[in-house]
């Protein structure tokens, strides 16, 4: 697109945008190529539209936080009443706090004791110092393929080059060496690798942080038994088991993915979808590490945040979850998923186009490989074509379906969205991927 007098406004203001602003964006994960002129002016329900004019069919869905679709209205209300009713205090608590609390320690099955963040990274950078806190140990324990925030300890090996896999790969400069140290790096769904890691320096780990359905690189679905390796060989060294469901957690089921493969962590962290939109994560878990955080006096792992549990992010939380537990918006996004998955395999089948279309629930996505298996590991998804999961999902922009147009993105179904949403995706995916053979 061009950005002279004539340009489309959305030109013009994503040129002001990089003026002002390093590269357009405010993260690193929305510096698209193709995409540098995006400039969003509304969303509502499945939906969003943008500078220029054009309407998309979102699939997206802002990496995973609007489960009920964007700006759902109950919970827009819920926001904004709390917000007309009550500021930003900072100290004591608010009972709509203690409700969201109460609830997060109902529903999950780890969850005794919870404490309330504005972002999933504050979660898990929390998760790994209290571990440390409470083991005295200095390791962590991640999986190449995960992503756990921004922060040091685990800003490696996410997707790496397939020369990168098996060696420590991160994600930002600036990290220091003894930090990147601390950070043992596994493949996912490899007990034995997790085996050989314990016994060598299980006495040294604090914590094992994994995202027990990996989904920042699509979905590898979790092999029951490596769950369970997890949660036993931690056991056995005395280690922290964490789960971070920032993603899993009320989108694949209101108690979390925990309550779906049985294995309980030991501290759990949340995100995304507990609030649709609005900027809440959680830490919770066993109350005896939850107690060692400085919220109680004395308490030895510091933990503070100016906007941790603010009215409005609560009101918007707690709307969230009257809504997933009232309503069957589970069972509609499953229902979409599963039909979405079984009719993109067969769409590809009739192309003869070699892909694997997986997911769970509400998320999918669709790998251009050789079939029929479905990847379990990241070594697996190296045999995924990249430029033909991109390329077919920079034509589907041209129908107006929005999924986001980078390599191993997985894609979302909301509440919001209707089976006359996925005929389209359907119809758009075959003219996408026949564009781009
Ligand atoms: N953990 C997982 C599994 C995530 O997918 C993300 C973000 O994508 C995070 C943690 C970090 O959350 P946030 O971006 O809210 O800091």
């Amino acid at each position: 697109m061009s950005s002279g007098p004539d340009a489309p406004s959305g030109a013009r203001i994503a040129e002001r945008a990089r003026t002002v602003v390093p590269g357009g964006v405010n993260s690193g994960q929305r510096s698209i190529p193709g995409l540098t002129d995006l400039v969003v002016t509304g969303t509502g329900g499945a939906r969003f539209r943008t500078a220029d004019g054009r309407e998309f069919t979102d699939f997206h869905a802002a990496f995973g936080p609007p489960l009920l679709g964007h700006n759902d209205p109950e919970v827009a209300r819920a926001a904004a009443e709390a917000g007309a009713r009550i500021g930003h205090m900072g100290v004591g608590v608010t009972e709509g706090e203690v409700q969201l609390a109460e609830q997060l320690v109902e529903l999950i099955p780890s969850v005794e004791k919870v404490l309330l963040t504005s972002t999933g990274s504050e979660a898990t950078f929390h998760a790994l110092r209290v571990s440390r806190a409470a083991t005295g140990r200095r390791l962590v324990v991640k999986f190449q393929g995960c992503y756990h925030g921004w922060h040091d300890s685990v800003s490696l090996n996410v997707i790496s080059a397939p020369e990168k896999v098996g060696s420590h790969d991160p994600i930002s400069t600036g990290i220091l060496p003894e930090v990147l140290d601390a950070t043992l790096v596994l493949p996912f769904n490899d007990s034995e690798a997790v085996r050989r890691a314990f016994a060598e320096h299980g006495h040294d780990i604090a914590a094992v942080i994994v995202e027990p359905v990996p989904h920042n690189v699509g979905a590898l679905l979790p092999h029951q038994e490596f769950l369970t390796t997890l949660r036993e060989e931690t056991t056995r060294a005395g280690s922290v088991l964490v789960f971070d469901e920032v993603i899993t957690g009320f989108r694949h089921d209101l108690g979390g993915w925990q309550s779906i493969c049985g294995v309980t962590p030991d501290l759990t962290t949340l995100g995304k979808a507990i609030a649709n939109g609005a900027p809440v994560g959680a830490i919770g878990g066993r109350a005896d590490l939850m107690d060692l955080f400085s919220t109680r006096p004395g308490a030895p792992a510091f933990f503070a945040g100016t906007y941790n549990g603010h009215p409005s992010v609560v009101a918007a939380a707690l709307a969230t979850l009257r809504k997933l537990r009232e309503e069957p918006v589970h069972a509609h996004v499953y229902r979409l998923g599963n039909r979405v998955r079984a009719e993109l395999t067969a769409l590809y089948a009739r192309l003869g186009v070699p892909a694997v279309v997986t997911g769970h629930g509400s998320v999918f996505v669709s790998y251009f490989m050789p079939g029929p298996e479905t990847p379990r590991t990241y070594d697996d998804l190296l045999a995924n074509d990249a430029s033909l999961f991109v390329g077919y999902r920079r034509k589907l922009l041209d129908h107006g379906l929005f999924e986001l147009p980078l390599n191993l993105k997985r894609s979302h179904i909301s509440y919001a969205h209707t089976d006359a949403d996925v005929d389209r995706l359907l119809e758009g995916t075959e003219a996408a991927v026949k564009a781009v053979l």
